[in-house]
């Protein structure tokens, strides 16, 4: 069961009409949300990026916090399984085809429930493959636009030599992937990119830097460079569907000793103990309680 603009129905019974802004020029911005034993994870800091991401287009937000999340326990209980991601999505709506904003017209929203299927184990013992490519998407990846052109070319280069991930890089350095944040680690230290307006702020990426201030693991947010992530002892993929995956591949040459090195074994061990907590029960807060 979705729910569109009001209603919940099957998803064969959706439609939207073809002139819906979204269609016409990706006008739109959305979330994807993990939910672990029907209790959405760290519902707070996604439903603060959607304001980030709507107040990046101009586009005022149709509900409230309390709005979305009334919503969205609806969602999931009109939906089986007890782990599921929510796909969110919000359009400028149905107008006359002009680039102009219109004026006084309802947006589109759409939610939907996914079944939630951790990475495959054997992924997770042997690592996956990534590629690099230089990342030509426009410069405001803050905003988690519709727009996804540039990210699905770009993931599609890692498919086509049956790789995980692309690796983005822009100027000699590293910001994220196609649809992952991505971590390196040198000499046992953590290494993050900053967060700025080339690079989605992750949700799991906050959630892997707080378990790293928690438990006294050296970390360092900085600007990292090519020839680093090409030296790197570790590589680390991280997002909300994916959670933490080794990259033991990189451009068909082996990371590291090309096997998922100890500080993924450590933060993959602290985000499932930190999941677990979560969904006892705990309000979803920061990692460091
Ligand atoms: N960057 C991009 C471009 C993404 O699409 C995603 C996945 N939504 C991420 C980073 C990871 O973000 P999160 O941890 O919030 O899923």
């Amino acid at each position: 069961m979705i729910y569109l603009n009001g209603k919940f129905m099957p998803i064969e019974e959706a439609y939207i009409p073809v002139l819906d802004r979204g269609f016409i020029f990706g006008d739109g911005v959305y979330e994807v949300i993990p939910v672990y034993s029907r209790k959405p994870f760290r519902l707070t800091n996604h439903l603060n990026r959607l304001q980030h991401s709507l107040d990046g287009i101009r586009l005022r937000n149709p509900l409230s916090n309390e709005e979305w999340q009334n919503l969205l326990e609806q969602v999931i209980a009109k939906n089986e399984g007890e782990d599921q991601y929510l796909y969110l999505h919000i359009t400028r709506g149905v107008a006359k085809r002009d680039h102009a904003f219109p004026a006084n017209v309802p947006p589109t929203v759409f939610i939907m429930s996914n079944p939630l299927l951790p990475p495959p184990a054997e992924l997770l013992v042997s690592g996956a493959a990534a590629i690099t490519s230089s990342d030509n998407r426009w410069i405001r990846c803050d905003v988690k636009a519709i727009s996804l052109l540039p990210n699905v070319l770009l993931r599609q280069l890692a498919v086509d030599v049956h790789a995980l991930e692309t690796i983005l890089i822009r100027d000699g350095f590293l910001t994220e992937g196609a649809a992952s944040n991505i971590f390196v680690v040198k000499d046992n230290v953590l290494l993050a990119p900053p967060k700025s307006h080339l690079m989605l702020p992750g949700i799991t990426y906050d959630v892997v830097l707080e378990l790293a201030a928690a438990n006294r693991i050296p970390h360092e947010i900085r600007e990292i460079s090519e020839a680093e992530i090409r030296t790197a002892d570790e590589i680390l993929l991280t997002s909300s569907t994916k959670e933490i995956m080794p990259i033991t591949s990189l451009d068909n040459k082996p990371v590291g000793n090309g096997k998922p090195g100890a500080m993924f074994t450590q933060l993959h061990a602290l985000y499932q103990q930190y999941k677990a907590t979560d969904m006892r029960g705990h309000p979803s807060g920061t990692a460091s309680r």
